[in-house]
């Protein structure tokens, strides 16, 4: 079959083939029809450090998918040959106590499709049945193919009341646009959402009724008194991983407001704690997904009315997975999803 892979331990990905994997009793073969460019495969395709420390070289890459269940092992019960699906990408273990007390997404012996294991970039993945996620007929592939980043976002979004509050995201990447996206669904009153990439807010802009500031030349307190808020915004998610934009959350924030930290920084980074904890701020570590009630939540909204189509704004035959690559390297993009079939 045909693959995406790291076969090398320098910059790239390259096509490459590979057998069709023989799956186990507990587990399903998926053809796969759509897959999404994550921002995780970026770092892949860079090599850098994190990428380096993790993945192996020659792993067949890509976690973000949908697809059609085409066999599955003696043991699996409740799906069925040509079942259209998408899945959970974290492999987790059954052992821990997170894992036990059913806080799957919490377990620390969890792996991950297409950086540990064998990945979605290929024409067939094997997905242990236990992570697959049915699609509805109203979710189509392109869109079944980025639940995994609409998940993260609704995961972050999803970690404190919402509604009736005003929400400030910083970071306009695709994720933090689907969360904007979210927070309005959900009921926020006002959603301001930052970056320093005018095409990014000009995306937001289009997927999402909020409020984009670029914070390169607008003061967030001048957006505040627009937007008439009183001491500030009540919940900030933070979706960017750079430093300037937490302080500037932070900064932003009203007395004992809530923080959702999705964004990852590039190592250590000072934080100003005194001031933290002079404001009462309590922060949420967000990783990942809820296996399965992000899941739950994210189909249940989008039939009733989420639409993040937008925020895909390329696609690409999986055979011009270069062209993908160059597009969300350049900053400029949305979701760009390749096309297996
Ligand atoms: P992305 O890199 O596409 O988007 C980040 C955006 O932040 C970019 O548009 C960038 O221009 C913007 N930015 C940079 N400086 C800024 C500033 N000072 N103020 C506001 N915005 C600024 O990333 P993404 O794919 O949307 O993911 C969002 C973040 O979440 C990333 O940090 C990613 O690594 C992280 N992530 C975490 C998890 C998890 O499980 N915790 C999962 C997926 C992604
Ligand atoms: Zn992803």
């Amino acid at each position: 079959m045909r693959v995406l892979a790291k076969t090398k331990a320098e910059v790239g990905l390259w096509a490459d083939a590979r057998a069709v994997p023989e799956i186990g009793p507990e587990d399903v073969l998926i053809k796969v029809r759509k897959t999404g460019i994550c921002g995780t495969d970026i770092h892949i395709w860079n090599w850098d450090d994190w990428a380096a420390r993790t993945v192996p070289v020659g792993l067949v890459t890509g976690h973000e998918f949908a697809g059609e269940i085409v066999a599955k092992g003696a043991l699996v019960e409740g799906l069925e040959i040509g079942q259209r699906c998408s899945g959970e990408g974290h492999l987790i273990g059954r052992a821990s106590r997170q894992s036990r007390a059913g806080r799957f997404h919490l377990d620390p012996a969890t792996r991950g499709i297409g950086v540990n294991e064998p990945g979605a970039f290929a024409e067939y993945l094997r997905l242990p049945a236990f992570n697959v996620v049915p699609l509805p007929d109203s979710i189509d592939d392109e869109v079944g193919a980025i639940l995994d980043p609409l998940g993260n976002a609704v995961h972050t979004a999803l970690s404190f009341d919402l509604v009736g509050e005003d929400v400030l995201i910083t970071g306009a990447g695709p994720i933090g646009i689907m969360a904007a996206a979210v927070a309005r669904h959900v009921g926020a009153r006002h959603v301001v959402i930052t970056d320093v990439n005018p095409a990014r807010l000009e995306l937001a802009g289009r997927v999402a009724d909020v409020t984009p500031v670029n914070v390169a030349v607008e003061d967030l307190a001048a957006v505040k008194s627009r937007l008439k808020l009183a001491q500030g915004f009540d919940v900030g998610m933070e979706m960017s991983g750079n430093q300037q934009a937490l302080d500037q959350m932070v900064e932003n924030l009203v007395m004992g407001g809530r923080i959702a930290m999705l964004g990852i920084p590039p190592g250590k980074s000072p934080v100003d704690w005194s001031r933290i904890v002079f404001k009462a701020i309590t922060i949420k570590g967000v990783y990942g997904r809820e296996i399965f009630e992000t899941w739950y939540k994210m189909i249940a909204m989008l039939e009733n009315g989420l639409d993040v189509r937008k925020v895909i704004t390329h696609r690409f035959k999986a055979a011009d997975f270069e062209k993908g690559f160059e597009v969300m390297r350049s900053g400029v993009s949305g979701k760009v999803v390749l096309d297996w079939s």
